[in-house]
């Protein structure tokens, strides 16, 4: 492959979860060289936070000409964390783009995690994409909408948060508080839950359902993978779980394209796993919501990369900065396609 013309190092991504803190080194052929990772120590505050983000950089070489970073919530133009995080106390006010930047010596960009995971797969797919709704699937429920490369951020990295909109009036209860949320029915804890709780709803027997027996022993519980496993049994429990979250998933995603009329709708996130027909079930029920040219030239995917979707898109959207954007889609799709995870 010819050697992208970029002077000046590689491009680091950075994931700040409240789990664990996780970067990568893509060298400007599209390889990543190096990856690290530490638990976060949320508990310990954000001086610790930060200072476990200096470790995994530090972890990720020198020689580096941009760095991005993704955080769940809202991070306001330069850089500042603008909002609480229930998993890190004090996080809220954090200069984040500050500290990187003195860590690092690059120039830092910040932006909200599900943002970068649109962002990634916009650009993993060539400049094909012009406008594009990215879903992500997981423990929560995220988004982010890329038109020409631009990411759509509203207030504070804000847009497309889509997880708390309330798709039934009076639903099932939210981890926000609330009830009804497209979360409460289609995340993978949530489906978790629905399982759960069907499988011992009285008077339902799911007599063919081995999921609604096991589900029905003390202390059993269940994940989206497991679901799906038993879902390609053609178990009837599974299924119901399924189309209650393609039913909420259907709703937010028909006011999503009325809204912003995008001709890519993706889907990513961890619940997808074992589960992309996931994509044509929600494509299917759309119209149902929302008049026929919102839809028509359309296209509903699965996302072409995996967990390190959030981090790729980080490198990424700091590689934009400093090389031009033909560099970046050629950097983008190489590094889609030719990933190759070397020893550092
Ligand atoms: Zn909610």
């Amino acid at each position: 492959m010819d050697k992208i013309g970029v002077q000046g190092g590689a491009f680091i991504g950075l994931d700040i979860g409240g789990q664990s803190i996780k970067g990568f080194r893509l060298e400007p052929d599209g390889a990543v060289s190096c990856r690290a990772t530490r638990p976060t120590p949320a508990s310990a505050g954000a001086g610790e936070v930060l200072g476990t983000v200096a470790w995994v950089l530090g972890e990720l070489g020198k020689d580096v000409a941009a760095v991005g970073v993704g955080t769940p919530g809202a991070v306001d133009a330069a850089g500042r964390i603008a909002g609480e995080a229930v998993n890190i106390p004090g996080w809220m006010g954090t200069e984040l783009r500050v500290a990187v930047e003195e860590f690092s010596g690059a120039p830092t960009f910040v932006r909200n995690d599900g943002n970068l995971a649109a962002y990634a797969e916009w650009a993993a797919r060539g400049g094909e994409a012009r406008a594009l709704l990215f879903i992500g699937l997981g423990t929560g429920i995220g988004g982010g909408y890329v038109e020409d490369g631009r990411i759509l951020s509203g207030i504070d990295d804000r847009a497309l948060e889509i997880g708390h909109v309330v798709v039934h009036h009076g639903g099932r209860a939210c981890v926000c508080g609330r009830s009804g949320c497209v979360e409460a029915y289609a995340s993978g804890p949530s489906m978790a839950r629905i399982a759960c709780e069907l499988a011992s709803e009285p008077g339902v027997a799911w007599e063919e359902s081995s999921l609604a027996r096991e589900l029905r022993e003390p202390g059993a519980s269940t994940d989206a993978r497991a679901l799906y496993l038993a879902y390609a049994r053609g178990d009837r429990l599974a299924h119901k779980v399924h189309s209650c979250a393609v039913e909420a998933l259907a709703r937010v995603v028909a006011a999503a394209l009325a809204f912003l009329a995008p001709d890519r709708v993706v889907f990513g996130g961890g619940v997808l796993r074992g589960a992309g027909f996931l994509v044509e079930d929600v494509a299917a029920l759309v119209p149902n919501y929302v008049y026929e040219a919102e839809y028509r030239d359309c296209r509903f995917e699965k996302a072409l990369l995996g967990p390190e979707a959030g981090l790729l898109g980080a490198a990424l959207y700091g590689a934009r900065a400093v090389i031009s954007r033909e560099e970046l889609l050629r950097l983008s799709v190489s590094a889609t396609t030719g990933l190759k995870f070397e020893g550092c």
